[in-house]
C-alpha cells in the first residue's frame, strides 16, 4: 500500500511524489527544463512561475552544501520546492528554518527547549541534527528570484550505520512512535506559504531564529573556504549575518559552517 496521497496545498501549482530518485532537487531542475522548452504546460510552467514540490521516498544521490551528501533512506521527509519572489531576500534560508522549527514546535510543543535553530541552514535537537535545509537562488530573464529549497527531515528513518557518524537524530525515533510523512509534508509547506508576507518583515522571523538559536553563547568555530573564525556566538543580525564576539565585538559573519568548540 502506498501511504502517499496527493497533498491538497492551494498554494501549489504541482506536488509530485516519487518512489525514488536520485535528487528531489535534481528533479525538480529536470521538469523545469523539460517545461520550460515547451514541453506541454501552461504559461506559468513555461515562464518559471510554477510552484513546484518534488518528494522521494529515498533519494539515491540527496545533496548537501557545495559536495555534501544527504542520506536519505526510506521514512525520512526528503522534499524539495520551488517558488519565484519578487525580490531577492539575503536571509531566505532563515526564513525556512523558521518555519520549519515553527511547524514542528507546533506539532510538539514539548520540544520547545530542545530543538533550535542553527544558523543559517539546519535545525537540530539537542545536539544532534534532525534536519537540512538547502536553498539554491537564481533570477530569472523576468527579473524574478527563483528560489530552490531542499528540505531533508528524519522523521521514521533509524539513525543507523550510516548516519550513527553524524550525530543525526530521528523525530520518530525520540518521540517513540512513527510519524505521517505525508501529514509532515502538509504541515511543512502550509507553514511556509502562509507565512511568506514576512518576507518584507526579515526581523521578524530573524528574532524567533535569534530566541531558538543554536549555540547562542557559546563558543563556536565558523569555516567557511579558507577561513576559520573562533569566537562566542551573540546573535544573527537583522541583515541575517552572525554576531560573533571574537576580539572585536561582534563581528559579522556571512556564511560558513558552524560547529561547536
Ligand atoms: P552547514 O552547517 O554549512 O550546512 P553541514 O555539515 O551541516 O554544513 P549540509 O550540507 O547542511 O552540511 O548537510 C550535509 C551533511 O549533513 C553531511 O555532510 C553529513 O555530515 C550530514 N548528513 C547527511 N545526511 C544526514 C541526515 N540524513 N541526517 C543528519 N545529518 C546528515
Amino acid at each position: 500500500m502506498n501511504e502517499y496521497f496527493p497533498l491538497l496545498i492551494p498554494f501549489l501549482d504541482s506536488y509530485i511524489v516519487l518512489a525514488q530518485t536520485d535528487s528531489t532537487m535534481l528533479e525538480m531542475n529536470r521538469i523545469t527544463r523539460h517545461l520550460k522548452k515547451g514541453n506541454g504546460g501552461d504559461e506559468s510552467q513555461r515562464s518559471g512561475k510554477h510552484i513546484l514540490a518534488v518528494q522521494a521516498i529515498t533519494q539515491t544521490q540527496g545533496l548537501g552544501r557545495k559536495d555534501n551528501k544527504w542520506i536519505s533512506p526510506p521514512g525520512g521527509l526528503w522534499l524539495s520546492l520551488q517558488y519565484s519572489h519578487e525580490c531577492f531576500v539575503p536571509s531566505f534560508s532563515l526564513y525556512i528554518g523558521h518555519c520549519l522549527h515553527k511547524a514542528l514546535l507546533g506539532l510538539f510543543p514539548a520540544l520547545r527547549d530542545r530543538l533550535a535553530i542553527k544558523w543559517t541552514n539546519d535545525l537540530m535537537l539537542q545536539d544532534r541534527k534532525l534536519c537540512g535545509i538547502l536553498i539554491r537562488h537564481s533570477e530569472t530573464p523576468e527579473g524574478d528570484h527563483l528560489y530552490q529549497t531542499g528540505i531533508g527531515l528524519n522523521l521514521n528513518n533509524p539513525i543507523d550505520f550510516s548516519l550513527m557518524p553524524y550525530q543525526a537524530v530521528s523525530l520518530g525515533e525520540e518521540i517513540g512512535f512513527p510519524l505521517d510523512i505525508s501529514y509532515f509534508a502538509y504541515v511543512i509547506l502550509m507553514e511556509i506559504f502562509q507565512n511568506v508576507s514576512l518576507l518584507t518583515k526579515q526581523e521578524e522571523y530573524i528574532s524567533y531564529c535569534n530566541e531558538y538559536l543554536y549555540a547562542k553563547n557559546r563558543r563556536v568555530r565558523i569555516v567557511a573556504d579558507n577561513t576559520s573564525e573562533t569566537g562566542v556566538l551573540l546573535g544573527i543580525n537583522v541583515n541575517g549575518s552572525l554576531c560573533l564576539e571574537c576580539g572585536a565585538p561582534g563581528k559579522e559573519i556571512w556564511s560558513g559552517t558552524l560547529s561547536l568548540c
